[in-house]
């Protein structure tokens, strides 16, 4: 594979981290109808604002034990989790695809699905001002670079969001409440025509199988809250992402198992 870069890898890391500070601002402020570009980032509790050298992803919040250095106000751990992720991530993308437009499509969309998640997780929604564009900027990308035919894409997004709609739909018949919001049918039309087909089906069957089992554990520990619900936003953004980075991987050894 020489496509593949280590030097890429790792200089894309980098970047990611960069990039997961300002996924932080955007999931703390866009829910709650703050500008993302505008003031530069305030302690809620005492109002200094961060120093520069304070701003270093991960390191900063290490450095300062997790507290604001002005008041010692504790900084949720939320905040360098997400930046490790996007780097983590990034870097991941840019080992798996190399120099290409696939890696560029696949740093954009891991950005969204970050900052839905961790809105998603805060807020129990995942709004259209960020599933829409994503959908349409997928779509867009997928009918121009391929590589597959069209089918395979618009098939992956008409396939997940239906089947998503269907449950949408079917549940409050079924078991009387909710077991889908639309927000998560929206997102899946963007993460279909991103998976295409087969890995649509990946999607939804690794999201189903986490999300459940988390459900599990979290019923037995009695975590689930008022709600008795877990944003499942996050379960398709990590089944997506499983099936983009590894899809190939899994179903060669799904398959090796009976042949
Ligand atoms: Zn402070």
């Amino acid at each position: 594979m020489e496509a593949r870069g280590d030097w890429l890898a790792v200089v894309v890391t980098i970047l990611g981290l960069i990039v997961g500070s300002f996924l932080n601002v955007v999931a703390y402020r866009f829910p709650r109808g703050e500008s993302v570009m505008f003031p530069p980032s305030r302690c809620p509790r005492c109002g200094a604002r961060i120093r520069p050298r304070d701003l270093i992803p991960v390191v900063s919040w290490v450095w300062l034990r997790g507290r604001c250095r002005d008041c010692g106000a504790p900084v949720s751990l939320r905040y360098p989790l997400v930046e490790a992720l996007t780097g983590g991530l990034w870097g991941l993308a840019a080992w798996r695809y190399g120099w290409s437009l696939e890696t560029a499509l696949g740093l954009v969309v891991i950005s969204f699905l970050i900052a839905l998640s961790a809105i998603d997780l805060e807020w129990q929604i995942l709004p259209d001002e960020l599933t829409y564009p994503l959908a349409i900027m997928v779509i867009g990308a997928r009918l121009w670079m391929g590589p597959e035919p069209w089918w395979w894409y618009l098939g992956g997004a008409a396939l997940g969001a239906g089947m998503l709609f269907a449950l949408y739909w079917l549940s409050p018949l079924l078991f009387g409440k909710e077991g889908m919001g639309l927000g998560d049918v929206k997102l899946m039309v963007g993460l279909g025509a991103f998976s295409g087909l087969t890995g649509t089906v990946l999607t939804l069957f690794a999201a189903s199988l986490a999300g459940l089992a988390v459900g599990l554990v979290l019923q037995r520990m009695d975590r689930l809250g008022e709600q008795r619900r877990i944003p499942f936003g996050p379960f398709l953004a990590g089944g997506a992402l499983l099936s983009w980075l590894y899809g190939d991987t899994l179903m060669k050894a799904y398959f090796g198992l009976f042949l």
